[in-house]
């Protein structure tokens, strides 16, 4: 695929187009602005050689995938020569035996470990973000020099997980899923050069997620265990396993793969996703993990990592599948759980968004503030995607588009309106062809209704997306109303909690109940901090809470206003945020 060609037919706007926009100018124009930027001069000998390693050599590899992109869909010679010159002094500094990382040569991942040492910290990640920012980089510019230094990655790879045998789960943290989870962007690689190499490397991943000792990656959700019950159910790490098995699948074929990655997800969505579309953890103590399916608590954590992860995995599934079910997790995590973690400069993000409680900042040097660049910039690519005569509309927003159909033909539309703002988006023609419009029916939205230049017009339904075939000629309006009505979730929380990695819950004694408030894709926050295990002052009866209505995209309890998350940027004014109002029943 050529990602160039997608990337410069689409361009967003509305409030994604905002943070597309800003994150651009932000994060990825200023946190490396060069070769001589820190987080590049991490990787030259001399600081290799100051042994600091650790795990925010990840930061390179972040970057030239997200400014490969940035580039693929601004066109802008400026960032083109911004990314070159990085890429190529990292090529500088690539050794003879393929290794590109920041770590000094003792504390390598291929130096094999005593037995007291099973890991060496964050090496391989390293090396395999870097990988994977080398495979976009040369997707992006067509040249075959990056490709070529990702394969040497590879190469290193191959002469220690396969000749010399070592264990990747061994090489990094989290029941080894640090290591395995290099299955994701060695997929990348195999997609563009599809070597016997490359494929061992990633059957040996995905081997080493069923033999880790703990791990049981593949069995454990292949029998539809909780994701919570999978290794040390560290989030971020796991979705990127998920996500390059999804991944695996599509190039190698193997259906149980498939089946664990359907699982998880089904796990995932069920029983650890906030309303926001955020994966969480933090109910007991460690903020990073799965917690188990009936730790429902209102104070739940979502690291951004996770988030931006989470949206791959979707992404991957609904490339294999073609089912809008995954369209509609991409659009509730981009309008919520993305949107609620930004700062509007492009530049800062929140690490930790807890649903209830403090956001907690990290910065620049956090893992989360790469993540939320990349998932900012990914969203062009999941806006829209083409298969035969059919575009599909994954996510709505106001957007233009040109894009380019198997038989060569055009599709050319642009979409106006105020979408998430209102329950009202328009597809207008802008030149004249016979395709299909395929409308992915969002999570929450069950009627939507069309009318095509002020007719009703029925829709047909096809794995879950609402497809309208037709003619189109130039000046065409076709208007999506869907059901942009006040909606409540609720939850029930019985348990208490406690522990760092382990679980021990023990029953409260009563059920206490807690609502959040939807409007269409939008879910609602307060700028208030409720505190864990503390009396929620924050509360409705059980009347009040089914007569409450959202207006003009507000509404208040005991005098706090609830306002969009995504219009409650962080770093403006507090970072505390209350989502879960208590029902007193
Ligand atoms: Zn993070």
């Amino acid at each position: 695929m050529n990602i160039l060609s997608i990337f410069l037919s689409v361009v967003v706007g509305g409030l994604l187009g905002g943070a597309v926009d800003s994150n651009y100018q932000g994060r990825i124009s200023q946190f490396v602005a060069g070769p001589q930027s820190a987080a590049i001069e991490t990787f030259s000998p001399e600081q290799q050689a100051l042994g600091k390693g650790g795990w925010r050599g990840e930061h390179a590899g972040k970057w030239l995938y997200a400014a490969s992109l940035s580039y693929a869909r601004t066109g802008d010679e400026t960032i083109g020569r911004q990314l070159t010159e990085v890429a190529d002094r990292l090529l500088q500094w690539q050794e003879g035996n393929g290794y590109l990382g920041c770590y000094r040569t003792d504390k390598r991942y291929y130096v094999r470990p005593s037995e007291e040492a099973m890991n060496v910290g964050w090496d391989v990640w390293i090396n395999t973000y870097m990988l994977k920012g080398l495979c976009a980089v040369a997707q992006v510019t067509g040249q075959e020099k990056y490709l070529d230094a990702a394969e040497r990655i590879a190469d290193l790879m191959y002469e220690t997980f396969i000749v010399q045998d070592l264990k990747i789960a061994q090489t990094g943290e989290h029941s080894g899923m640090v290591g395995t989870g290099s299955v994701e962007p060695l997929c990348d690689l195999y997609a563009l050069r599809p070597t016997p190499k490359v494929k061992a490397l990633i059957l040996r991943c995905i081997e080493e997620m069923d033999t880790t000792p703990g791990l049981g990656l593949v069995d454990r959700l292949s029998k539809g265990m909780d994701v919570a019950l999978v290794g040390n159910a560290k989030i971020y790490e796991m979705l990127r396993n998920l996500t390059g098995l999804a991944k695996a699948y599509s190039l190698l074929g193997e259906k149980t793969w498939l089946e664990a990655c359907l699982n998880g997800w089904t796990s995932i969505v069920n029983d650890h996703l906030t309303p926001l579309g955020g994966p969480w953890g933090g109910v007991n103590l460690c903020q990073e993990v799965f917690n188990r399916d009936c730790c429902f608590a209102p104070w739940q954590v979502t690291e951004t990592c996770s988030v931006m992860e989470w949206m791959h995995l979707n992404k991957a599934l609904l490339d294999i599948t073609g089912e809008a079910r995954f369209a509609a997790e991409l659009e509730k995590s981009v309008y919520n759980a993305l949107m609620a973690a930004r700062a509007t400069d492009g530049l800062r993000w929140i690490y930790y968004v807890r649903t209830n409680g403090v956001y907690g900042r990290g910065n620049e040097w956090s893992c989360c503030w790469s993540s939320g660049m990349i998932a900012v910039e990914d969203i062009v690519n999941y806006l829209y995607t083409t298969s035969g005569k059919t575009v599909y509309a994954n996510i709505l927003s106001p957007s233009t588009a040109e894009l380019t159909l198997e038989n060569g033909k055009k599709a050319a539309f642009r979409q106006e309106g105020n979408y998430p703002f209102e329950g009202r988006t328009s597809f207008v023609i802008t030149e004249e062809g016979s395709w299909t419009l395929a409308i992915a029916r969002p999570g929450w939205a069950e009627n939507l209704s069309f009318e095509l230049n002020g007719n009703p017009v029925q829709a047909k339904e096809s794995k879950g997306y609402l497809c309208i075939k037709r003619d189109w000629k130039a000046g065409d309006r076709l208007t999506v109303t869907l059901p942009y009505g006040t909606r409540r979730i609720e939850r029930v929380r019985e348990y208490a909690h406690e522990t760092r990695w382990g679980f021990n819950a023990w029953y409260l004694g009563h059920r206490e109940h807690y609502v959040c408030y939807a409007q269409g894709p939008l879910v609602y926050l307060a700028d208030y901090a409720d505190a864990v295990d503390k009396p929620n002052p924050l509360s409705l009866s059980r009347k009040e809470a089914e007569a409450l209505q959202i207006e003009a995209h507000r509404f208040s309890v005991n005098g706090t206003e609830f306002r969009p998350a995504c219009q409650m940027p962080p770093y403006e004014g507090t970072d505390f945020r209350t989502l879960w109002i208590q029902v007193n029943n």
